[in-house]
């Protein structure tokens, strides 16, 4: 059986990026920037007052000025300082013309109507403002193909004009869960029958992941019923499928897949949970779909999701085929690993100083929900079989 390491490499050289889309600056979050992008504006586009107060002239003296104007944000002076004068300014308006810094408000205390009396007169030239063009300049290359759009990224394409933007895109993913036994959320489930919690989730999960995820509804384990639903599927640039991959009588997800043209790449890997795991790609008019079929038991789905899924959806927007990042903790105590298969198992991650410590849970079987919703990470286990001490160092994924 093919190793997790061997399973992951195959899916990554599945994974080409999809093609870069202009989209509005408020979906850009999180993906990655296609194109430099140059400013058009300086900024700040003008000498601007850093304070509410004066714009006085640093050479001037005389602690009593006469204040020729007042300039809020937003209008522009009237009349040029000449010596002994001052204007009344407000943050981010403009400097007159002739003044060169700005003596806060608090520095000062009006003796009439249009005289003021400062208590700061010891000014160096540009004290409390932003010269013209400080933070960028009209032509300057602001960002970078390739930057990954953060809050800070969102504010500096609104600053340059950019109301829509070339990234790339967040893959299509579609959700497809099957089963005989599955009822939707709003049912109450009769027998032999549980609610679809596997649709939801992964949905959930691959929102979280930066895709663009939609939930099909569920197909039953019918030769139709799961035709018309992959086909659907297979429309996005990806489809997820959850149950019906393992050796039961009614799994027939293979089979469909393959009568609709998407070639297996593998079938079964030696991972407790997730054996059962399919993956294959349908290459149709120079696109590819790339398709997991993931174990209907909840824990082994999400598992799965977070090893092969998670990374596929990074590698189609351009981020590269990562998981998220690893930390290494501390087992808390001995843990006899039977082997035979790598295991990712949920468990408890705490941080004691700078060292991580990790305790497995005492789950149930993989469709154990209840504890696994107690777990903030996936401890990992090589596939050789070996006693771990407590203290033995691991690797655990952040869920
Ligand atoms: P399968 O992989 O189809 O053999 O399913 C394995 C187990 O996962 C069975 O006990 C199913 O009832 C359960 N299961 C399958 N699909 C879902 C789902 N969408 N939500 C919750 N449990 C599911
Ligand atoms: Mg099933």
């Amino acid at each position: 059986m093919l190793s997790v390491e061997e399973a992951l490499a195959l899916v990554e050289k599945h994974c080409a990026p999809l093609a870069a889309r202009r989209v509005p600056l408020g979906e850009s979050l999180g993906l990655k920037l296609a194109e430099d992008i140059a400013s058009d504006i300086n900024s700040p586009p003008h000498d601007k007052a850093m304070m509410d107060g004066y714009a006085v002239r640093s050479a001037d003296r005389e602690s009593v000025r006469r204040v020729l104007e007042e300039i809020a944000a937003g209008s522009v002076p009237t009349v040029a300082l000449a010596p002994g004068t001052v204007s009344r300014i407000m943050t981010g308006a403009p400097l007159p013309e002739g003044a060169d810094a700005v003596v806060p408000v608090e520095q000062s205390e009006m003796v009439e109507a249009e005289t003021v009396r400062l208590q700061q007169i010891d000014l160096v030239p540009g004290q409390n403002v932003l010269p013209l063009g400080a933070s960028m300049r009209v032509g300057d290359m602001v960002l970078r193909s390739g930057a990954i759009v953060r809050p800070v990224e969102v504010a500096i394409l609104a600053e340059t004009g950019h109301d829509v933007v070339l990234v790339m895109p967040r893959p299509r993913v579609a959700i497809l869960p099957t089963g005989n036994e599955l009822v939707g959320v709003g049912e109450k489930p009769s027998a032999g029958q549980i609610r679809n919690s596997n649709g939801p989730m992964l949905r959930a999960a691959a929102i979280r992941a930066e895709a663009k995820a939609t939930e099909l509804s569920v197909a039953r384990d019918t030769h139709n019923e799961l035709t018309r639903q992959i086909e659907r599927g297979l429309t996005a640039d990806m489809l997820v499928l959850s149950g019906g991959v393992s050796a039961g009588k009614f799994d027939l997800v293979p089979q469909v897949l393959a009568e609709l043209g998407v070639e297996t790449v593998f079938h079964k890997i030696a991972l407790r949970p997730g054996k059962p795991l399919w993956f294959g790609v349908k290459k149709a008019s120079g696109r590819t779909v790339l398709v997991f079929g993931l174990p209907g038991n909840p824990v082994s789905s999400l598992v799965c999701f977070e090893l092969f899924v998670r990374p596929a959806i990074a590698a189609l927007s351009g981020r590269g085929f990562v998981q998220l990042s690893a930390v290494k903790a501390k087992l808390d105590r001995a843990y006899d690993h039977a082997g035979g298969r790598a295991a990712c198992l949920p468990a408890v991650l705490t941080k004691e100083g700078s060292e991580y410590r990790v305790s497995v849970l005492p789950w149930q079987g993989s469709a154990d929900l209840a504890t696994l919703a107690q777990a903030n990470g996936l401890v990992r286990f090589p596939a050789e079989k070996r006693p771990y001490e407590a203290g033995a160092v691991l690797e655990v994924l952040p869920l």
